[in-house]
């Protein structure tokens, strides 16, 4: 067997290429970094965007972002700190939390609204774009929001744990979220100091390693990776790093590569330029 076959059973996934993100804002004027998306790393297959929101300066979030459309794709918030209130034009209104995730589906079209819930203090999460398959792209939009004490936490022998949003832990702790097209892994790991961490990953998926806190080395070569840093996953079926420090805590994302052409504008994200018009179209014509 070739020693460079990346299909081989066994294999360790290296982190093929780290990055920052690079600062930006969006909606009306929220200041974040975009992780995935950008010009670095515009797409990791399924993965449309990532942005990590951070601050304690009301400046930097207050005015959220105002109704906005999506089709073509889903949307997922995950909050650490901090509340933001979320009103969609399916009739959904919640407030998520800390610990919170709100997945939500935007299929053939929805409009949102998605404002801090807070004048100040912390407000920190994430926004990840899962892309959908041209069969589901035009699938009715649903909405989910899960609890922080809805969301199951694997304890691990040596102190740490895995937060499971969806996917299933080697150990067999299973998530909420399932979606059958890219069968998404998205955990939230907490390691100790020197704490290793292991997690099958099907090589028919691609994904990466972000460092919320703490600092890792990661893959066959042992490669480092420290806080607001994110990694991308190389082919392998397997995850294996080691915390360099005494409070790590990182995601852990990944999703079954869909490999179509991807046509985005904005807040549209389909398989050609002629989707993107229609999009358009419809959403200027109150067809959301
Ligand atoms: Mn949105």
């Amino acid at each position: 067997m070739k020693s460079n076959d990346n299909s081989s059973p066994n294999t360790e996934r290296d982190l093929i290429q780290i990055t920052e993100g690079t600062p930006a804002f969006d909606g009306d004027g929220v200041r974040l970094t975009r992780l995935i998306g950008g010009s670095d790393l515009p797409l990791v297959d399924p993965f449309l965007l990532l942005d990590c929101f951070s601050s304690d300066d009301p400046k930097d979030y207050i005015r959220g972002f105002p109704n906005h459309p999506h089709r073509g794709f889903e949307t997922v918030t995950y909050m650490l700190a901090g509340r933001m209130h979320h009103k969609d034009s399916t009739g959904h209104e919640d407030v998520i939390g800390p610990g919170d995730v709100q997945w939500m589906t935007a299929g053939r079209g929805i409009v949102h609204s998605e404002l801090p819930e807070q004048s100040e203090g912390l407000m920190k999460g994430f926004q990840l774009w899962v892309n959908l398959p041209a069969r589901e792209k035009m699938t009715a939009p649903t909405y989910r929001a899960l609890r922080d004490t809805q969301i199951p936490v694997e304890l691990l022998k040596h102190g740490g744990s895995i937060k499971v949003i969806s996917g299933t832990t080697d150990a067999g702790t299973v998530g909420p979220i399932q979606i059958e097209t890219v069968t998404p892994t998205f955990f939230d790991v907490s390691l100790g100091m020197d704490e290793v961490f292991t997690q099958k990953i099907s090589t028919s998926h691609l994904g990466f390693i972000y460092v919320i806190e703490g600092h890792v080395v990661a893959g066959p070569q042992a490669k480092e990776l420290s806080k607001g840093s994110l990694g991308v996953l190389g082919p392998g079926d397997h995850v294996f790093l080691k915390s360099r420090a005494s409070d790590t805590r990182l995601l852990l994302v990944a999703g079954r590569k869909i490999g179509e052409p991807i046509a985005r504008h904005g807040p549209f994200v389909m398989n050609t330029q002629e989707e993107i018009r229609q999009a358009i179209l419809d959403f200027q014509a109150g067809r959301f």
